[in-house]
C-alpha cells in the first residue's frame, strides 16, 4: 500500500530536520522551499537550513548547559542538523560553531540524496485541503501570503509584528531581602492570589541613575525591513519612554503606587520594577513592561543595578525584532497540531521557540510525531525532564497565559533550565545543572529504549 507523503512547508532548520526524521521512519515527505525562487529579507542563498545570522549553536557542554544538553539529546535521536554541525564544526572554545556554507550544503545534499524525500522549490501561498498531513515550518519570516492564510485559520489578530521582548529572570537569583511579593493594591485578578508579582523598590536617587543609564546605554539599530512592521500591541521600549521625560517610566512600567514593602510599611518607594511569573513551575519571572533595544551586554549591566537584581541571571534578555509566531499554548495541542485543524502541525520558531537548535529540535519532534501518525501509532511525547520535553512543554502548555488583563504574554524562548521541572532534592545551584542534565539523558535513553523494544532484546 502506498503511504501518502507528509508535506513540509519551509526548508529551514526545523523543516529540514522534520523531513529527515520522517524519512528515517520510512514515510515519504515533500519539502516545499520557496528559496531561491523567492527569498526572505535575511536569507542569502538557496541552500536548505541556511543560518541567517551567527554561526554558533552556543555551548556544547551537555553537563552544565541546557543548550549543550539539547545537542546531546538530538545526537541520540539521530538529528541531521547535529550530524552536519559536528561534521562542519569550527574552533570556538566551549561553543559549537559551524562553517555555515559547509553545514547548509551538507544538509541540502543529504536531503536531496534521500529517496523518500521530494524537494519542491516553490512558495506555498495557501494550505491545499488535499494535503492531509502538513508541517508548517516557515520560520520568523514566513512569506506574507502564507502568514495571512495561517492568521485566518487561527483567528488571531496579528501573527507578524515587532515582538517587544522583556527580559526573563531566574527567580532563585532574585534577592528577597530586598524584593517582596505583592500585586498592586493586593488585587488577585482572574488567576492570581493578590501576591503574584515580585517588586524591586528604587529610591529617587536610584531611579534617576537608572534613567540616566538607560539614556546613555548602547542600543541596537533597526534594520530597513523592520521599519515597516508595527510595534506589538503598542509596546514601547523602556529607553524610548525614558527619552520622553525623566518621569515617564515612573508613571508607566515603574510606577510605585499600590505597593508597600511589608518590612518598611511607612517608607514608600519612589519607583518599583515588577516581575511577573512566566512559567507554571514558577521558576521564571519576566520584567513587566521592560521591552528594550539595549544591547545584551548593556541589559545585564544596567538591570543588575536595580535593587534586588544585583545577582540576577537572565533566562532571556529583551529585544525587539520582527517575528512571526503563534500563540501556541492556546492554539496547538500537545503534539504541535493546530487544535482548529489537526491536519496542520507547526514546527520551528513559528511555534514560539527561539534559536537555530531549538527550531531544529522542534522540527525533529514534529517529524517523528507526523511519521508515527502515518504508521497508525500514537505520537509519543518526550519526558518533561528532557530538554526536548521541557521545550515542547513551554510551547504547548507550560506558560502562564496571563495573571491580569493585558496583551498576550507568550514569547519565543531559548531552552534554559528554568523550563525543567525542579529536582526533587534541591541542592546548591552549581550542582543542580549537572544533576538536571544527568536526569534528562537517563530519561531520554529510557524513552528511546521503550520505543525500540526489539532493539533491546
Ligand atoms: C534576523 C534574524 C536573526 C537571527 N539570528 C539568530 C542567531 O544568530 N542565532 C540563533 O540561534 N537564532 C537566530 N534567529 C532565530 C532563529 O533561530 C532562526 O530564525 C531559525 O532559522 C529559525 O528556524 P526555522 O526553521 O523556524 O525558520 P527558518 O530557518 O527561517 O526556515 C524557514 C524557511 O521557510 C521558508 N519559507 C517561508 N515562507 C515560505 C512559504 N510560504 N513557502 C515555502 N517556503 C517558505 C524560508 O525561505 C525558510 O527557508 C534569528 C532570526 C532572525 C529573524
Amino acid at each position: 500500500m502506498t503511504v501518502k507523503p507528509v508535506h513540509i512547508i519551509g526548508g529551514g532548520l526545523a523543516g529540514s530536520e522534520a523531513a529527515w526524521q520522517i524519512a528515517r521512519h520510512g514515510v515519504p515527505a515533500v519539502l516545499h522551499e520557496m528559496r531561491p525562487t523567492r527569498s526572505t529579507a535575511v536569507h542569502k542563498t538557496g541552500q536548505l537550513a541556511e543560518l541567517v545570522c551567527s554561526n554558533s549553536f552556543r555551548s556544547d557542554d551537555a553537563e552544565a548547559s541546557a543548550i549543550g544538553l539539547l545537542h546531546a539529546e538530538m545526537r541520540r535521536l539521530d538529528s541531521l542538523v547535529m550530524r552536519a554541525a559536528d561534521a562542519h564544526k569550527l574552533p570556538a572554545g566551549g561553543a559549537l560553531a559551524v562553517d555555515r556554507e559547509g553545514f547548509a550544503a551538507a544538509i541540502t545534499a543529504a536531503l536531496e540524496r534521500e529517496p523518500l524525500i521530494e524537494i519542491r522549490r516553490e512558495e506555498v501561498l495557501s494550505l491545499p485541503p488535499e494535503w492531509d498531513s502538513v508541517i508548517v515550518a516557515t520560520g520568523p519570516l514566513t512569506s506574507p501570503a502564507l502568514a495571512e492564510a495561517i492568521g485566518a485559520l487561527t483567528g488571531e489578530s496579528a501573527l507578524a509584528f515587532f515582538d517587544a521582548i522583556a527580559p526573563i529572570v531566574h527567580r532563585e537569583t532574585i534577592d528577597f531581602d530586598i524584593a517582596w511579593f505583592q500585586s498592586r493594591y493586593d488585587k488577585a485578578g482572574p488567576a492570581g492570589s493578590g501576591a503574584d508579582y515580585i517588586n524591586c523598590p528604587l529610591t529617587r536617587a536610584q531611579y534617576e541613575d537608572f534613567v540616566a543609564a538607560l539614556l546613555a546605554g548602547d542600543k541596537i539599530e533597526f534594520r530597513d525591513f523592520e521599519t515597516a512592521t508595527p510595534y506589538f500591541d503598542g509596546c514601547l521600549p523602556i529607553e524610548v519612554m525614558a527619552e520622553r521625560g525623566r518621569e515617564t517610566l515612573r508613571h508607566g512600567p515603574m510606577k510605585p503606587f499600590g505597593l508597600t514593602d511589608p518590612r518598611h510599611p511607612t517608607k514608600k518607594p519612589y519607583a518599583v520594577v515588577q516581575l511577573r511569573q512566566d512559567n507554571k513551575l514558577g521558576t521564571l519571572f519576566n520584567m513587566v513592561g521592560f521591552q528594550t533595544k539595549l544591547k545584551h551586554g548593556e541589559q545585564g549591566r544596567i538591570f543588575r543595578t536595580i535593587p534586588g537584581l544585583a545577582n540576577a541571571e537572565f533566562a532571556r534578555l529583551g529585544g525587539l525584532h520582527r517575528n512571526t509566531f503563534l500563540n501556541s499554548p492556546k492554539l496547538l495541542d500537545a503534539t504541535l497540531r493546530l487544535k482548529a485543524m489537526p491536519r496542520l502541525r507547526f514546527a520551528g520558531q513559528i511555534t514560539g521557540c527561539e534559536g537555530y537548535v531549538e527550531s531544529a529540535a522542534i522540527g525533529l519532534l514534529a517529524g517523528s510525531f507526523a511519521a508515527a501518525e502515518r504508521h497508525g501509532e500514537e505520537p509519543r511525547l518526550p519526558p518533561p525532564t528532557t530538554a526536548h520535553g521541557a521545550l515542547i512543554g513551554h510551547i504547548t502548555g507550560g506558560h502562564v497565559e496571563m495573571i491580569d488583563s493585558g496583551p498576550r504574554s507568550f514569547q519565543p524562548m531559548n531552552i534554559n533550565f528554568g523550563l525543567f521541572p525542579p529536582l526533587r532534592h534541591g541542592g546548591a545551584r552549581d550542582s543542580k545543572k549537572p544533576a538536571l542534565c544527568a536526569r534528562a539523558l537517563a530519561d531520554l535513553d529510557a524513552w528511546i529504549a521503550a520505543a525500540l523494544p526489539h532493539a533491546a532484546e
